[in-house]
């Protein structure tokens, strides 16, 4: 009996979820959706187009007129009540998300689910605090802004944190009012169609949430081309995130982009030691470093560059790569055979843009269940220039390069040396230097003497080819509304 089965029963297909039911696509095709820590197969997945998209919306746009009207009341009350159930359902959830990515199940159960369950919490609260803004013209008028939900949007999220950024969208779309259309990653469905079956549960109406599987260039690409669909929020690589814009603007779509990132780490002397030292293993591998948000560029002060070399080396090397059902692991596999194969490639062109491998830099054999799956070593790489492809074009994998700075001028330069913007972190004791940085960094969110610490209502998002648009608290509950301004005149 496979490991899935021994979660989740039988063997079974997955199917989508259209207008509160359980569906085949209609052109009855499906692709196998495959374990990386095992390359073993898990179940089936559909293989969508444009047939289902019509389908998903129409369910879509008949349920918007009743679901807008909904009090706000009741849609916390439903939007809770998912949270709830993900979290009654914690280790089934985590045991998916763990087959169908490779992340270890003990990150799965601490932070991708509880995380997930706190999205559909927050904006169910946040909906019943939401408020529009008055303008009075004195003694001449008053204005007020309402603000209305959009219509049947479309939610579209990729495959290294699946259900935690699938319900960061999913959450507010639905708290605001609207009907949404929605497509995980095609390598990590399993956690949005269990999701389907707590939206039952938790009684949200037929046709409010749709959700399609398949291909992007195939499903996702019918669901944003749609002329209903009035607009779109997008988490995934920045080439995806230019196709997709280049379709959605001429119909004047609203459009949020999450895109990529390389995100400098950067580390000065005055930097409390351990702190930077423990964080920095984390931000560089957690989850085999597929986050948008890991330090993929650790720039470190030329003063203790060495000294800092030395010890995070070692300490990489201590990391427990390996099988992601045993707890103790820390790497597990890379989400597919593509992506594994990316990451191998691009470390043979740091090779040959003349980086020194400190560690890793290779692929890595298991024993057992995971003989055939997708682990590579955690690597560390330095000597490369900062204008190489590099240090300048995301991996995505357990791979980061080490860079020495003189100055905070010279970190800056090349911290800011890339097309991306999405985040920075900063280890130092000054903490006027700590605000110059912050001021400096071209990035959406810069962390002082932490990483990955987020409170939900803040702004999430990137500059530059890191994205358009903001996440988070107002921004997306505003962004998932239009603004209408009513003037009267005393
Ligand atoms: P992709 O851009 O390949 O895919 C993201 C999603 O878009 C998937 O569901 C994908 O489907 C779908 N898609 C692909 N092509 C189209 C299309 N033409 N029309 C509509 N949908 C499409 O990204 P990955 O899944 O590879 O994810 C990794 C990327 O995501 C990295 O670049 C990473 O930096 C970025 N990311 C950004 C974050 C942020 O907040 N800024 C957070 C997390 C990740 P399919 O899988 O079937 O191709």
């Amino acid at each position: 009996m496979s490991i899935f089965e021994k979660a989740f029963g039988p063997s079974m297909d997955i199917q989508n979820f259209i207008n509160g039911a359980f569906v085949a696509p209609v052109n009855k095709l499906k692709f196998d959706n495959i374990n990386p820590a095992t390359a073993s197969v898990i179940c089936t997945v559909p293989d969508s187009d444009e047939m289902d998209v019509e389908m998903a919306i129409d369910a879509a746009t008949a349920a918007f007129p009743s679901w807008q009207k909904t009090s706000n009341e009741e849609r916390f009350r439903i939007l809770h009540a998912i949270s709830t159930g993900i979290m009654d359902n914690l280790d089934k959830f985590a045991m998916a998300e763990s087959l169908d990515t490779g992340k270890p199940v003990s990150l799965a159960k601490t932070v991708d689910i509880p995380r997930s369950a706190q999205n559909f919490e927050f904006f169910a609260t946040a909906i019943m605090h939401f408020a529009s803004e008055s303008h009075e013209m004195q003694d001449v008028a008053i204005n007020y802004t309402l603000r209305k939900p959009l219509g049947v949007v479309a939610c579209i999220s990729p495959w290294n944190l699946p259900l935690y950024l699938f319900s960061w969208k999913i959450a507010p779309a639905l708290a605001a009012g609207n009907c949404v259309v929605a497509k995980p990653s095609e390598v990590t469905p399993l956690t949005a169609y269990l999701l389907g079956e707590i939206c039952q549960k938790a009684g949200l109406p037929n046709g409010v949430l749709n959700i399609l599987h398949g291909f992007g260039h195939k499903v996702g690409a019918a669901i944003i081309a749609h002329p209903k669909i009035k607009a779109i929020s997008f988490t995934g690589g920045t080439s995806t995130g230019k196709t997709i814009a280049s379709i959605a603007a001429p119909q004047f779509k609203k459009l949020s982009l999450e895109l990529g990132g390389k995100n400098p780490n950067i580390i000065f002397a005055d930097a409390e030691w351990d702190k930077a030292m423990e964080t920095t293993l984390l931000s560089s591998f957690r989850n085999q470093g597929q986050i948008c948000l890991c330090g993929s560029r650790i720039l470190i002060e030329s003063s203790i560059y060495e000294k800092f070399k030395e010890e995070f080396v070692a300490k990489v090397a201590n990391l427990k790569v390996g099988n992601p059902m045993d707890g103790t692991t820390n790497v597990g596999a890379v989400v597919s055979k593509n992506h594994y194969h990316k990451i191998l490639d691009c470390i043979e062109l740091a090779k040959s843009e003349g980086g020194k491998i400190l560690i890793g830099g290779h692929p890595l054999k298991m024993d057992g269940d995971c003989e055939q799956g997708y682990f590579i070593a955690p690597t560390v790489i330095e000597g490369l220039p900062q204008n190489c492809k590099t240090n300048t074009e995301e991996i995505f994998g357990p791979v980061v390069t080490l860079q020495p700075f003189e100055n905070e001028a010279e970190a800056i330069s090349i911290a800011n040396g890339t097309n991306y913007g999405l985040s920075a972190t900063v280890w130092t004791s000054d903490l006027k230097k700590a605000h110059r940085m912050a001021n400096n960094l071209e990035a959406g969110i810069v962390w002082i003497n932490t990483w990955m610490l987020r409170d939900l209502r803040t702004p999430f998002g990137g500059v530059k080819q890191s994205g358009v648009g903001r996440e988070g608290g107002w921004e997306a509950m505003r962004f998932f509304t239009d603004a209408k301004n009513v003037v009267i005149k005393y």
